[in-house]
């Protein structure tokens, strides 16, 4: 079990697998008062350093699942490295239909939502792991400006325009929910840069590494491809957000 291969060459060196930086992660974890002892649940951990960092910074702690065996033992060096390993613990599996085992204050979903088919089946199945009166984080994509077309959109990643909603409407769509918004911390497009632009050079010394590779062709074309595909459109059109919520 695990994701497929090409991000975990991508993204191999990314510690953030978002268009956050650590700035912003930080930011978000003052934002949410996180207060020692805090205990928080992240569904699609990726390398962990979401948890690793609030850990250090916050005194939380924290369990992460993710379902990249890679990403899974980066989060573990992480946790070494930052002096944390008491405070986290990080499970490698596929994180569809996941309920902690004990409840948690803070239940996060962060650039993975198809985890729980959507942003509205994510926020349920994280309730099933939250405590009454606990914070639900959704990190997600919207459109900065509306796609003119469908080409734009697919431009983006995206299937369609339809993905994802403008920033007023994706949190007008967290109310219909039954849940107040009560924080956001937005990328930005030099997050955006971070995230997209380090995937340049992991992947042209990837290459570099392994000529020979079965996939060094998609990496190739990958890497002739991709800069101007993300100025063109990703960089463009694509917002990007965190944002925590309550139910009302
Ligand atoms: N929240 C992390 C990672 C976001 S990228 C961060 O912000 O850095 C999306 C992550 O979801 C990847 O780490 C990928 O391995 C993981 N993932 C994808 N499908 C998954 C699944 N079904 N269960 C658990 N993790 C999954």
């Amino acid at each position: 079990m695990d994701i497929p291969r090409i991000f975990t060459i991508t993204e191999s060196e990314h510690r953030i697998h978002n268009p956050y930086t650590s700035e912003k992660l930080a930011t978000l974890g003052a934002a949410l008062r996180l207060k020692p002892g805090t205990r928080v649940l992240d569904l699609g951990c990726g390398s962990g350093e979401m948890l690793c960092t609030w850990a250090r910074d916050y005194g939380i702690t924290g369990l992460g699942v993710d379902m990249s065996l890679l990403f899974c033992g980066q989060a573990r060096l992480r946790a070494k490295e930052l002096g944390v390993t008491g405070q986290v613990e990080f499970v490698h599996a596929d994180a569809a239909g996941y309920v902690a085992a004990e409840k948690v204050d803070l239940a996060a979903c962060v650039g993975a939502t198809w985890i729980g088919g959507g942003v509205a089946g994510t926020v349920e199945l994280l309730t099933h792991s939250l405590c009454p009166g606990g914070i639900v984080l959704i990190g997600e994509p919207y459109w900065l400006r509306m796609p003119p077309t469908e080409n734009v959109a697919q431009g983006c990643g995206a299937t369609a325009v339809a993905d994802f909603l403008t920033l007023p409407k994706l949190i007008e769509s967290f109310g219909d929910l039954g849940y107040d918004v009560v924080e956001m911390v937005l990328a930005n497009q030099d997050g955006w840069d971070r995230y997209e632009a380090a995937k340049w050079l992991t992947m042209r010394r990837w290459l570099e590494a392994n000529p020979d590779d079965d996939f060094a062709k998609e990496v190739r074309d990958q890497l002739t491809n991709e800069p101007k595909r993300y100025a063109t459109y990703t960089r463009e059109y694509l917002g990007w957000g965190v944002f925590a919520l309550m139910a009302r």
